[in-house]
């Protein structure tokens, strides 16, 4: 329990230094980054240049003897040898020996000049100790000795004066001689190869570089700051910019612009967060007209039903067939107002329950129709069904009824003076495409974007004459979409409209 309560706390103060870390402005975090990049900037700069610094010398040193020894072993019988070897002593700063071994006497047949470092002197005594290291140790040695002219001479002080000629060329501190010596066999003869090289301490150049590294180090945490400064005040002033512009947006000023410049995202940000205020004000005018819409839609019938109720309460005589016949239609129009306000809400939070099944789409039409029988005979539309087969498609038929009944229902409402309407089933690559068409005032280019949305109204004039609660075409297209079905709208204005949608086919449909 005790245990929880301590992992509980470190969580909750883990949370609460993420939350403070990600609340900080974006300047000192832009200034922390550029500081911890710095700091392991130098980091790497101080392993490298002064740690490890002695190391490198050494591994790169030996490298390089041991492979100018194995080159000159390669080439040792090469007419140019001696020019091999003063390439090595003259690129390298290394002294070369070769030794005939074959011979009696150790013979020296090749020497670099040594430009009198004794240092790098091979005598024979110390080759013949060398080539014994390398007979044991199977052809090759390397050695590394103190430089032992080096520590007896120190800085050469103590002959001063007293010795007559040129002292002898050595190096100060005491560094390190590296040997690398090697048995080479040709088929004539066998040489023994010595190369000598001065490893040079480091000391005074870690001196150097860490004076250097510590102005370096100053610099770079100046230049830090500054730059972050900089970079930051960059990139934050649009999005401070933006950010005020959003908080304008979130008190309901839509007419808000953004115009934020800076880099690509910013602009993008910009673009989207206009595209975001129109919407938003699309949607606001919608939510508003939507009120006004659903009020007048509700009160219109609910008006009709109790006036009906009260002429038919309070005059005799008035309690007709017909008055009662007002009063149902209006309190169906009512319930189907609210069923499809209930059904679209639904949809759109997708959770309405559909039940897909096969079922023919063909006869669905058909029954559709058969409702349209009044309109027919006693208002004079024509209403045409052009199918050569009997389709099945897999979906919900309910849903689906729900859908081509809307579409008739405003071919009818929007038919032109010919009061015609066509339905149209077509079969082809697997696919059933039904056309609602009409020959009535048709949909502007600018409308057709908004027809689809609720309670878009072409004819912001309300019409309660006509069918319709301005929520049709959005339940057809949430219904379609919930079918993938592709749809739209074909239309001109004065022409006529043809609304389409294509439903995948049942295989083995005869066409
Ligand atoms: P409504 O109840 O207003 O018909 P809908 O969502 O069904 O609502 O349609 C939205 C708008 O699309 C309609 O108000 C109308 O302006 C336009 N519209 C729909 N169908 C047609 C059509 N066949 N011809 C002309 N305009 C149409």
């Amino acid at each position: 329990m005790k245990q929880n309560n301590g992992s509980s706390a470190v969580s909750m103060s883990k949370n609460k230094s993420r939350k403070s870390w990600s609340r900080l402005p974006l300047k000192v975090k832009l200034i922390g980054f550029f500081l911890l990049f710095a700091f392991l900037l130098l980091v790497f700069l101080w392993l490298f240049q002064i740690v490890f610094l002695d190391d490198f010398y050494k591994m790169i040193k030996t490298s390089q003897i041991k492979s100018s020894t194995s080159y000159l072993c390669e080439n040792i019988e090469d007419p140019d040898v001696e020019d091999l070897i003063e390439t090595i002593h003259t690129g390298n700063g290394m002294s070369v020996a070769v030794y005939d071994t074959s011979t009696e006497f150790f013979t020296r047949v090749y020497e670099s000049n040594t430009d009198r470092d004794m240092s790098l002197d091979i005598m024979p005594h110390q080759a013949y100790v060398y080539y014994i290291k390398a007979t044991d140790a199977g052809g090759r040695v390397m050695i590394e000795t103190e430089d032992a002219y080096g520590s007896l001479f120190g800085s050469g002080d103590s002959f001063d004066g007293r010795f007559q000629g040129e002292m002898p060329k050595i190096d100060s501190e005491s560094s390190q001689i590296l040997t690398c010596a090697q048995i080479v066999k040709t088929q004539s003869t066998e040489y023994f190869v010595v190369l000598k090289t001065r490893m040079t301490p480091v000391t005074s150049t870690v001196d150097t570089l860490m004076y250097q590294l510590v102005i370096i180090t100053a610099l770079l945490v100046i230049f830090a700051v500054v730059f972050a400064i900089a970079v930051s005040s960059v990139i934050s002033k649009p999005i401070v910019k933006a950010n005020e512009g959003a908080k304008e947006l979130a008190r309901q000023n839509y007419d808000v612009s953004f115009d934020a410049e800076g880099c690509k995202e910013i602009c993008e940000l910009s673009e989207t967060l206009n595209i975001a205020a129109a919407e938003l004000s699309t949607v606001d005018r919608l939510r508003r007209e939507l009120i006004a819409n659903i009020s007048h839609d509700l009160r219109t019938p609910l008006t009709m039903i109790s006036g009906y109720a009260e002429v038919m309460r309070d005059i005799p005589g008035e309690n007709t067939p017909e008055n009662l016949q007002v009063v149902i239609d209006e309190s169906r129009r009512l319930s189907e107002l609210v069923t499809d306000l209930l059904d679209l809400s639904k949809l759109e939070a997708q959770n309405l329950p559909v039940n897909m099944q096969e079922f023919c789409l063909t006869d669905c039409i058909r029954g559709i129709f058969s409702r349209y029988a009044k309109l027919v005979s006693q208002e004079g539309y024509v209403l045409k069904f052009e199918s050569d087969c009997n389709v099945t498609v897999k979906g919900d038929e309910i849903r689906m009824g729900q859908v081509i009944y809307n579409l008739i229902n405003n071919a009818i409402n929007y038919a032109g003076e010919d009061k015609t309407v066509i339905v149209r089933q077509t079969l082809a690559d697997g696919k059933v495409r039904i056309e609602v068409i009409d020959n009535g005032k048709g949909i502007s280019q600018e409308d057709m974007k908004y027809i689809w949305d609720r309670y878009y109204r072409v004819d912001k004039e309300h019409r309660s004459a006509v069918i319709g609660s301005g929520l049709g075409l959005s339940i057809v297209k949430n219904v379609l979409l919930l079918h993938k079905a592709r749809f739209g709208v074909k239309s001109k204005v004065g022409e006529g409209s043809n609304f389409w949608f294509e439903l995948e086919a049942c295989p083995n449909q005869i066409p």
